[in-house]
């Protein structure tokens, strides 16, 4: 599953293996895709750039092709050229002797930059962007109403946070998940919004992968005070929310 740091990993290998080169072939058996894959043939990838975990790649003056990974998606070099692509293989951009390949998709699509730019303006700020947007992360957290471990995983809130940074960030915010947002004080959300960046930038310094202090640890001992992790699934996502119920009493 990918979050965060794991698509601004993906993303920059992304751009170290297509960012100025030519791709010869873009293969595709998918129908929606396939008269514009054809059309790009010989067109430079422009770019490569993502906001929380939507992965941008614009290839010639006109296309952006827009990729969301979800739960399946992924994308790995091959070698080329392909006779066939395989059933799983949404997409190949073939570049010389290398093929980068989408398998899975799972949303992958043609749109233009106009369209790109409606995608990350509906987002809200990426909690890994630099300059750090922590004001801009703070006001937006103030007037959602929606339980607190709700409002951060909306990404029309703050883009990129998921279910294990979410988890992970509440607890060494020392914030009970269950608190409407707005009701959250000022310093704890500000004490929310770095431990946010920084449970993401460890993933990023780990190679995407994640510390555990909470995440999937139900009835095991608190790192810090030994009583037994907690779950929860709030609406409306009802996705599971571990947390120190003695710990998490700061907002
Ligand atoms: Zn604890």
């Amino acid at each position: 599953m990918s979050e965060g740091p794991q698509v601004k990993l993906r993303t920059q290998w992304l751009a170290r293996h297509l960012q100025g080169r030519r791709a010869d072939r873009i293969l595709t058996e998918r129908q929606d895709l396939s008269a514009t894959a054809e059309q790009l043939a010989g067109q430079t990838v422009a770019r490569c750039y993502c906001k929380g975990k939507h992965i941008f790649i614009e290839i010639g003056p006109d296309w952006v092709l827009h990729n969301h990974l979800l739960m399946r998606g992924k994308w790995r070099m091959a070698k080329g050229p392909f006779l066939f692509i395989p059933t799983q293989y949404w997409l190949v951009i073939e570049s010389g002797s290398s093929a980068i390949c989408n398998i899975n998709g799972q949303v992958l699509e043609f749109i233009t930059h106009q369209q790109a730019e409606d995608i990350t303006k509906r987002l809200g700020p990426d909690i890994l962007a630099d300059p750090y947007p922590r004001e801009e992360v703070i006001a937006k957290l103030k007037v959602q109403r929606k339980p607190i471990s709700e409002a951060i995983l909306d990404q029309a809130v703050i883009a990129g946070i998921g279910n294990v940074a979410k988890s992970e960030a509440l607890f060494l915010a020392e914030i009970d998940p269950r608190v409407p947002a707005n009701t959250v004080t000022n310093d704890a959300l500000v004490r929310l919004s770095d431990a946010m960046r920084q449970v993401m930038q460890e993933s990023l310094e780990q190679g995407g992968r994640w510390i555990h202090r909470v995440y999937q640890r139900h009835r095991e001992p608190c790192h810090t005070c030994s009583t037994r992790i907690a779950v929860i699934r709030m609406p409306p996502s009802k996705r599971s929310t571990y947390f120190c119920p003695k710990c998490q009493r700061k907002h």
